[in-house]
């Protein structure tokens, strides 16, 4: 139930948000483009881009292919200018720590990457992150504000406290306060999120499901978890913990999994499983999970053998996608790499079994940003707190 009406700040407020983050989603975009997208009359669109205008944020240029004005005024295309404020996204994985600088569409200007070594302390872990953020803040323009940074890290977390918990196959670290401590180096927020769930929320945003309501980003590791987006929003759960698709038993009677239980789906479908399998099937090593791919998307019994290794993976979507009616189902992380055909292969087995049949018509795509979709999403949740007016909002409009 509403007990606060909305005051007349407040709607300025979200009036200049919503242009800004459309302005973001777009990469820019006209001013009439602006306003039908927005359903803001033109004079109130105009007047929140002349502030931008004004305090630096957006330029206006000619669009593409229109060199020069012609007969008529061309409709200027308003984009952000160089200084504009940028974000630092971190992804935080067994492997290392990636971290990007990224302009306000989210275009990598800077990328770094530092592995993790084999006598990682939580010290070093966070020294590391600091410094490639550090780093990342030396190839701002002069004069260009950071907006603060995001951390996509592989879980368990405590998104409260802004805590790495004990994530498993981790070297042991555990209760990692990343936020307090790149927060304190760094002077600027910073926010923590599960790293599929910084997948979906890039694809939300920037990558091919901001039309999707409903769907799903499936990060495919060395570990195995869900990011759900539903009606528009990513869903966390009472504790933070949803989307440990990882954990959904497959095999009752199978193997035993770290977490203690018999036949999790990570029992079965990892990375590393599957390129220990992979060995044992044809007789040599692949270099990386994008080898076996490919190599597997060049022969059939290969692709018939990849497919049935995933076929609890193929189980365990169709139970999700009966739960939750999904539009799109994205493959990320190191699974970005299945070749096509394997995608269809799960296509057609989700929609054979979810009870809506073919009429669902579910779709399996690969991510569109490739095995990168965590880092990208880590830049993109500080972008979402800026929309949200919970950061950043006196960078772009002063303190109004
Ligand atoms: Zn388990």
């Amino acid at each position: 139930m509403k007990t606060r009406g909305v005051n007349s700040e407040q709607t300025k407020k979200t009036n200049r948000l919503l242009v800004l983050r459309l302005l973001s989603v777009t990469g820019g975009a006209s001013r009439t483009e602006l306003t039908r997208r927005v359903g803001l009359t033109k004079m109130t669109v105009s007047n929140i881009t002349a502030d931008l205008l004004r305090n630096g944020i957006l330029r206006e240029e000619l669009p593409a292919g229109q060199k020069a004005p012609g007969a008529g005024r061309p409709q200027m295309r308003l984009c952000f200018t160089e200084t504009a404020p940028a974000v630092i996204g971190v992804w935080i994985s067994r492997d290392g720590c990636t971290a990007i600088l990224a302009d306000l569409s989210l275009k990598v200007l800077e990328t770094r990457f530092s592995p993790l070594s084999a006598g990682e302390t939580a010290d070093l872990l966070l020294e590391r992150a600091a410094g490639l953020c550090g780093e990342l803040c030396g190839a701002l323009a002069p004069g260009q504000p950071l907006l603060g940074v995001g951390v996509a890290s592989v879980g368990p977390l405590d998104l409260q406290r802004g805590l790495i918990l004990n994530p498993p196959n981790f070297g042991g670290l555990r209760n990692i306060p990343v936020c307090a401590a790149l927060s304190s180096r760094l002077h600027v927020p910073v926010f923590l999120e599960n790293d599929t769930n910084a997948g979906a929320l890039a694809e939300k945003y920037f990558g091919r499901c901001s039309a999707c309501s409903n769907f799903v980003y499936v990060g495919l590791t060395n570990g195995l978890s869900a990011g759900i987006v539903l009606r528009d929003a990513l869903l966390h759960g009472q504790h933070g913990f949803a989307g440990e698709l990882g954990h959904t038993v497959v095999d009752p009677a199978g193997e035993r999994c770290y977490c203690g239980r018999r036949g999790c789906l990570e029992t079965r479908v990892t990375v590393s499983r599957l390129l220990r399998e992979a060995e044992r099937e044809w007789g040599r090593a692949f270099a990386d999970f994008g080898a076996l791919c490919r190599f597997c998307g060049q022969s059939a019994g290969a692709e018939d053998w990849l497919a049935g290794q995933l076929e609890p993976l193929g189980l365990a979507l169709a139970n999700l996608a009966n739960l939750v009616d999904p539009d799109c189902i994205l493959l990320g992380h190191e699974g970005a790499g299945l070749p096509d055909r394997i995608l269809e292969r799960l296509a057609r087995r989700i929609n054979a079994e979810v009870l809506a049949g073919e009429r669902a018509g579910i779709r399996v795509e690969r991510s569109s940003f490739g095995a990168l979709a965590a880092v990208y999403g880590a830049a993109a949740v500080v972008l979402k707190k800026v929309f949200d007016g919970e950061t950043g909002y006196s960078c772009f409009f002063g303190e109004a």
